[in-house]
């Protein structure tokens, strides 16, 4: 089996999302995906990887993978953690995975050395439906403040507005929903206000008044993780951490920047809280590092950002060494978590699988041709082989789609 054609995949209205196709002379076609500056990664994905690959045998994908990281792509050394080098070759790398399971007749979660349970527990981030997939100016997210008056109407799903205003029935609605945990960022706003630098008592109580609302309705039933999404340096972030002492939060995620491992040991040894980390985290190098320091207590790698499925791997085998969990981040494209999922169900130290209710019930489904369901709060990876789905011919026929190819691309 050869690979004969490398494809990308765009659409306007999730135009933060870069699908790769890789067509073989077998006819099969593997899927991978990466997020974030688009037009970078498919520029770099034509350009640089699709001479390399074509002509390639996708069986032999743990060599093809490393020579992207290591020479094709040359950013072992120049170009490290999140780059779009890694972004693309960790959408190659994925789609490798699903034809050689393709090829095999097995899902992904087989190739990976078979299952170590049957459904994996799911927590639910509070986003909404257009949250991180698609391309906007600045600063990438919209942030929502109580100091605005709510929306007249909070619809269906749209758990962004529902973290900010009405916490208390966003966590009942889970709860009636199976889901028994949640993750939240009620502290990004004072983020934004004063570059991370300083909280102050009156902004700390505010920050808490989701937490407490929570609480008080559903009292320790639900979990709650806090997300910092690396914007705060250490002494506010850790004014936060203390004052959540009381609150029993399962983790605080990227409490600062993931560049200032000092730091981030400092904020884990004065507030004693259980640190998650990181999507900004890429390839194992940097997991090495952060676990000899001991300031991971669960990895939260995003599998399309830190080289795909195989770096994932031994990301996963590294956390098990140091008898730490993984819990790897999915608040992006479909592919993404039907990818975790494998991994999750594979991993003896899967711990809890990321997923956002109005992307698994909006878009993804309506991207491929299977979603798993969820089941009181449990999901398990699809049974089909490689990842379990493909897009649906509708999908690919939609009218604001991008698609470009180096090579032959023999199907559709
Ligand atoms: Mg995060």
């Amino acid at each position: 089996m050869k690979i004969i054609g490398l494809e990308t995949v765009q659409v306007e209205e999730f135009s933060n999302i870069v699908w790769v196709r890789l067509h073989t002379d077998e006819g099969l076609v593997g899927l991978g995906e990466t997020f974030r500056n688009p037009l970078a990664v498919i520029a770099y994905l034509h350009e640089t990887c699709a001479p390399y690959l074509l002509g390639k045998n996708p069986i032999d994908r743990t060599a093809i993978s490393r020579a992207l990281r290591d020479e094709v792509g040359n950013n072992f050394k120049g170009f490290p953690t999140r780059s779009v080098e890694i972004r693309g070759n960790s959408a190659v790398d994925i789609a490798l995975w699903d034809l050689c399971g393709k090829a095999a007749g097995q899902p992904i979660h087989t190739l990976l050395g078979g299952r170590s349970r049957e459904k994996i527990r799911m927590y639910n981030t509070c986003a909404n439906s257009e949250y991180n997939n698609k391309v906007r100016a600045g600063y990438n997210q919209q942030i929502f403040s109580r100091d605005e008056p709510p929306p007249a109407r909070i619809g269906r799903h749209e758990d962004l507005l529902l973290q900010v205003y009405e916490p208390a029935r966003l966590a009942q609605e889970l709860l009636d929903e199976g889901i028994s945990a949640m993750k939240i960022w009620p502290f990004d706003v004072f983020a934004r206000r004063n570059g991370g630098m300083h909280i102050t008592p009156q902004q700390i109580r505010e920050g808490l008044w989701p937490i407490e609302q929570i609480r008080n309705a559903v009292g320790d039933r639900m979990e709650i993780m806090i997300e910092y999404h690396g914007l705060w340096k250490a002494p506010p972030a850790i004014e936060i951490a203390n004052a959540l002492s009381d609150y029993g939060i399962t983790w605080h995620e990227d409490p600062i920047a993931l560049d200032n491992f000092s730091d981030l040991a400092e904020f884990r040894r004065q507030s004693g809280a259980r640190v998650a980390a990181s999507e900004n985290l890429g390839t194992t190098q940097w997991f090495r590092e952060a676990f000899t320091r001991g300031i991971v207590d669960v990895a939260t790698f995003d599998v399309t950002w830190t080289g795909g499925l195989s770096e994932a791997q031994r990301v996963t085998h590294l956390a098990d060494t140091f008898d730490r969990p993984i819990a790897p981040h999915d608040c992006t494209g479909p592919v993404t978590l039907l990818a975790n999922l494998h991994l999750l169900a594979h991993a003896p130290n899967g711990l809890i699988a990321e997923t956002v209710r109005s992307h698994l019930d909006g878009f993804y489904r309506t991207a491929m041709t299977d979603i798993p369901k969820v089941e009181n709060g449990y999901i398990a990876p699809l049974a089909g082989p490689g990842l379990g789905a493909e897009f649906d011919p509708e999908f690919l026929k939609r009218s604001d789609i991008l698609r470009r190819v180096s090579g032959v691309c023999a199907t559709q």
